[in-house]
């Protein structure tokens, strides 16, 4: 008999979220029930519920960044033990055997890697997300959490930690690199975190000096509102690397003159519109843009060892279930300092 938990629901495109129970699977043999304590707000969830990356699937559970400890596990499992405290970030399943995943690459997956929510598993259900008090995944997807990094700053490393963590190392960022990382939000607070920890010089471009002390306390050498044309200006041909956080349409251009010759404006911000980019401003100076979709999972685990190394949890708000729907016109409007994590004890439904 599959386990029923509360949630928070959406039932339709931009609805407000309500409470009810949701039904959990039995375990299978590599299963792990997970009893969730914190659930990060991403701004992918808002794409998503509002439906502004396409046609999406509801009644809709979001959460992908979820933290908590195993309260179960099936008879296969051997990674994992009831009483650990674990993280499942984006996806929940994959193939396994497709040269991306052999190499550590599940978000590849040629068969299409399972979502946590907003997806379809390959047993044919549709995938339900951590916005609940409990979680049943594969013990692949569940990610232990170290010592040290307690479980409300740990849950939003799942995403945010490990989408700004993979395109830093990927373009080779350490001592002596220039790194800007555009938008101080959920992802950029983490990116800058990252970055310092590897050693790098990082400038944060904002909107506006709204942020500006919170930027330096990070380690940032510098906070600059891109209103500011006279540094920017000055910043032309400068950076190593641009990570573009900005949940919003930006002038690509404008950021791809801000990095070196040869330099690279990765972009893991997802808004809907086309880059506009004229061929020789890349060409010109051999430049490169790309883009970057999270990370595979044993990225993830050293992405969570590198955080734990460093002292490094992300800045979390934690606030109560009744409170999501309003939480995402505030993350929108840029309030949240930096991420909100709901604490999932808070949802309650009656058992029915
Ligand atoms: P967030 O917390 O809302 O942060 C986004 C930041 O972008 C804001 O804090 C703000 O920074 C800046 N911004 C917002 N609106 C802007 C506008 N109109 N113009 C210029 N700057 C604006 O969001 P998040 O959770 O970090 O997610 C950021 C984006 O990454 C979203 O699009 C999300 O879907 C995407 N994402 C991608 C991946 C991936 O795998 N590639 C994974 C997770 C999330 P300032 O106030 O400093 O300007
Ligand atoms: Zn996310």
């Amino acid at each position: 008999m599959p386990t029923q938990t509360p949630a928070l629901v959406a039932e339709s495109a931009g609805a407000a979220f309500t409470t009810r129970l949701i039904e959990r699977r039995d375990l299978r043999d590599d299963d792990v029930a997970i009893e969730i304590a914190y659930a990060g707000i991403c701004h992918s969830d808002i794409h998503q519920v509002r439906e502004e990356w396409g046609k999406a699937s509801f009644p809709m559970v979001p959460g992908h960044e979820i933290a908590g400890v195993v309260t179960a596990v099936g008879a296969g499992v051997t990674a994992v033990q009831v009483g650990d405290r674990v993280g499942v970030g984006c996806m929940v399943d994959s193939c396994g055997e497709c040269e991306f995943c052999k190499d550590g690459f599940e978000q590849h997956c040629t068969r299409g890697a399972v979502m946590t929510y907003n997806g379809i598993g390959y047993d044919g259900d549709p995938t339900l997300g951590g916005y609940s008090r409990s979680v049943v995944v594969s013990e692949r997807f569940a990610c232990p959490i170290p010592d040290g990094i307690g479980l409300d700053e740990a849950a939003p490393l799942l995403c945010a930690g490990i989408t700004t963590y993979s395109p830093l190392r990927r373009w080779g960022v350490g001592p002596g690199s220039r790194v800007a990382v555009v938008g101080m939000g959920g992802l950029g607070h983490m990116g800058v975190k990252l970055a310092v920890a590897m050693g790098a010089q990082v400038s944060v471009l904002s909107r506006s000096d709204a942020k500006a002390a919170d930027s330096l306390a990070l380690g940032a050498v510098e906070h600059v509102a891109t209103s500011d044309l006279a540094t920017m200006k000055a910043r032309r041909n400068y950076f190593d690397l641009v990570l573009n956080t900005v949940s919003a349409d930006l002038d690509i251009e404008l950021y791809l003159g801000l990095v070196k010759p040869r330099g690279v404006v990765a972009n893991v911000g997802l808004p809907t519109d086309p880059y506009r980019v004229r061929p020789g401003r890349l060409i010109g100076t051999s430049k490169v843009l790309a883009g970057s979709n999270i990370g595979g999972i044993p990225e993830t685990r050293e992405m969570l060892a590198f955080c734990a190394e460093h002292k490094i949890g992300a800045q979390v708000e934690t606030i109560t279930a009744d409170e999501v729907t309003e939480a995402y016109d505030k993350v929108v409007a840029g309030k949240v300092r930096y991420r909100y994590v709901i604490d999932v004890s808070t949802i309650n439904a009656a058992q029915g």
